[in-house]
């Protein structure tokens, strides 16, 4: 493994007991192989969704991994993300990715804390350096930015409150993350800013997706993918050259590591992990 980078994986917490066996699978046999520094595990905003981050937490923890779980603004007080704070150092979690959040479908929407770095500055007021706190970066900026300054400044703010180091947003053009890293440099923010990495699996859920959080599909892509919507063996091939180049073009660059969005699932992962020759 390249020495001093960090590869990580991202998790969702399933809804089903069926949903739960099949996240534990993906993660043995990504410890098998590739043995990720930690899997992050995503937070839905409210009570049932927040209790079922931390019941995956629990059966991650089961497979002598360490986690990261995220955390969010929406949907809790402050004194709900006191005691998951308090839940987590209990259960031995050194790591966070601290967000917003994204805005739920039925409108709740944040509560005490407005943005992330209010709610990294919380942390660490409450924590002091008991946590390494990850905080979410947007290469292709985010959706909501009123403009690219005003999106860096925000992202400024956030590792100021105390935040250790970043995620991307995934992205496909690799200038706009080489170009947040040289605003990163200007601003002399001396964070690691780690691209997350979405595999290519689907052509319709990635659109759709991507759509909603901001991150372009360049057009030779998506006119590739389009033509192989109903030709799932080419889509995946072709998505595993894209991405495996696209990864090994950001180690290249000097890209920190990588976290890879599994989506549950380990076999996109695990073969441009095995392409990039680690
Ligand atoms: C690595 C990663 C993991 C994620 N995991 C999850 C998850 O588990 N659950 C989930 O719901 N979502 C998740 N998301 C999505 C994320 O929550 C959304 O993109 C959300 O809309 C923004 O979250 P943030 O932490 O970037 O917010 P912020 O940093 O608060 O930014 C949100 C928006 O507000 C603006 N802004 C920021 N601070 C201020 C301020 N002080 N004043 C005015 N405007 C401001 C920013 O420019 C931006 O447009 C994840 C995203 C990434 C990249």
């Amino acid at each position: 493994m390249d020495a001093g980078k960090i590869f990580s994986c991202e998790f969702f917490p399933p809804n089903t007991a069926a949903g739960m066996e099949k996240l534990l699978n993906a993660c043995t046999e990504l410890n098998e192989n590739m043995q990720p520094a930690f899997y992050s595990v995503t937070f839905g905003a409210g009570g049932s969704n927040r209790d079922r981050t931390l019941d995956t937490v629990d059966h991650l923890r089961e497979q002598n991994t360490a986690v990261a779980p995220h955390i969010s603004c929406m949907g809790s007080d402050r004194g709900q993300i006191k005691e998951l704070l308090e839940r987590y150092i209990d259960r031995g979690v050194t790591r966070l990715v601290t967000l917003r959040g994204d805005i739920p479908e039925d409108g709740a929407g944040t509560n005490d804390f407005k943005h992330a770095n209010e709610l990294v500055e919380y942390i660490r007021d409450e924590t002091g350096d008991h946590f390494h706190i990850e905080v979410a970066a947007y290469p292709e900026y985010h959706p909501e930015s009123a403009s690219p300054a005003s999106d860096f400044e925000h992202f400024k703010r956030k590792i100021e409150a105390g935040a250790d180091s970043a995620i991307t947003q995934y992205f496909y053009n690799i200038d706009a993350y080489l170009h947040f890293i040289d605003n990163c440099n200007h601003a002399s923010l001396d964070i690691p800013v780690v691209p997350g990495i979405m595999p290519i699996t689907n052509y319709k859920g990635l659109v759709r997706f991507s759509d909603n959080c901001g991150a372009e599909i360049p057009r030779w892509i998506r006119k590739q993918l389009e033509a192989y919507e109903n030709d799932t063996d080419s889509l995946f091939a072709f998505g595993l050259d894209v991405v495996t180049d696209l990864c090994a073009r950001l180690l290249d660059h000097g890209a920190p590591g990588l976290h890879f969005y599994t989506l549950n699932q380990s076999r996109a992962t695990l073969e441009i992990w095995r392409r990039l020759n680690f």
